[in-house]
């Protein structure tokens, strides 16, 4: 009797790339919006988003809770925090929860003041912000991620957004070279890694409106479209570190008379665009 083995065969069949679309020059020196040279198949989304549904969750291993106020975080102590992010010019909510919008904030905070961004209030960030903790009923940390990222080190939004697996869905200039990530105007938006910002623009050009490229250190290359404004400080040849707060979400472009969104693109070293969905899933601290 012969026994047949059948070894597996069949590595999932891998969806076709839509072709990169034609990237713009390598230098900065490409005039930005100049025929053939236009940043990318950007488009309005024309379906709402399905909204991100957390995957199954493994029991957290419980860290050592380390004095402050941290994600879960409720009660008066929280609220005064937030107050004091508020004075210096944060928004947040003022409701006494220390959720993800206000951690956000405290990361903001702590860039300011040269800190870690940890999004932690620990009891020396309190000390100088002026906020005595009294008593607070502090949930253990959010599990961490099974999902690992392989490019991106952080969401590029901040605040309460909303995204789906769009790549590759049918636009007018053809498949979609991104993840559209939906929001308000005037959200903030973060430097997803540390990297250098390679060309930019204010006033609207090509379909991407306002819009930053960034490369990294890799080569790899990061787009954000769409934008409402750029941070004043930055230009060409800037460098930005993970988080910093680089402009803020908008609808220029040609997704003006949209919703406000975020267009979102990993190139890697540079070439065709990838589908960036899972390394955002993965950063995303709101899954
Ligand atoms: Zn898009």
């Amino acid at each position: 009797m012969l026994a047949v083995v059948t070894l597996a065969v069949g590595a999932p069949t891998l969806a076709a790339s839509p072709m990169p679309d034609r990237l713009p020059g390598g230098g900065t020196s490409v005039a930005p919006g100049a025929p053939g040279t236009a940043p990318l198949p950007i488009d309005p989304p024309v379906v709402t988003p399905a909204p991100v549904t957390a995957p199954a969750v493994a029991p957290a291993p419980p860290g050592p809770p380390a004095p402050g106020l941290r994600l879960g975080a409720r009660g008066s102590d929280v609220r005064a925090l937030q107050r004091r992010l508020r004075v210096r010019g944060i928004r947040v909510p003022v409701n006494g929860t220390y959720g993800r919008v206000t951690r956000a904030g405290v990361r903001i905070l702590q860039r300011r003041m040269g800190l870690e961004a940890t999004g932690i209030a620990n009891a020396a960030l309190l000390g100088r912000l002026g906020v005595r903790i009294r008593a607070v009923a502090s949930a253990p940390p959010p599990p961490p991620s099974a999902v690992t990222a392989t490019y991106l080190k952080a969401f590029p939004v901040v605040g309460d957004y909303s995204y789906s697996d769009d790549f590759g869905a049918p636009r007018g200039q053809g498949p979609h070279q991104g993840n559209d990530i939906m929001g308000q105007m005037g959200m903030p938006l973060v430097a997803c890694v540390d990297a250098t910002i390679s060309r930019l623009t204010r006033t609207e050009s090509g379909l991407g409106g306002i819009w930053i490229w960034f490369v990294d250190a890799q080569g790899n290359e990061y787009y954000y479209a769409h934008m409402e404004s750029i941070s004043p400080e930055l230009r060409a040849g800037s460098q930005v570190t993970t988080g910093q707060v680089v402009g803020t979400m908008g609808m220029t472009g040609d997704a003006r008379g949209t919703t406000p969104h975020l267009h979102f693109e990993i190139r890697p070293s540079g070439g065709g665009s990838i589908n960036p969905f899972s390394d955002l899933r993965a950063v995303d601290p709101r899954k």
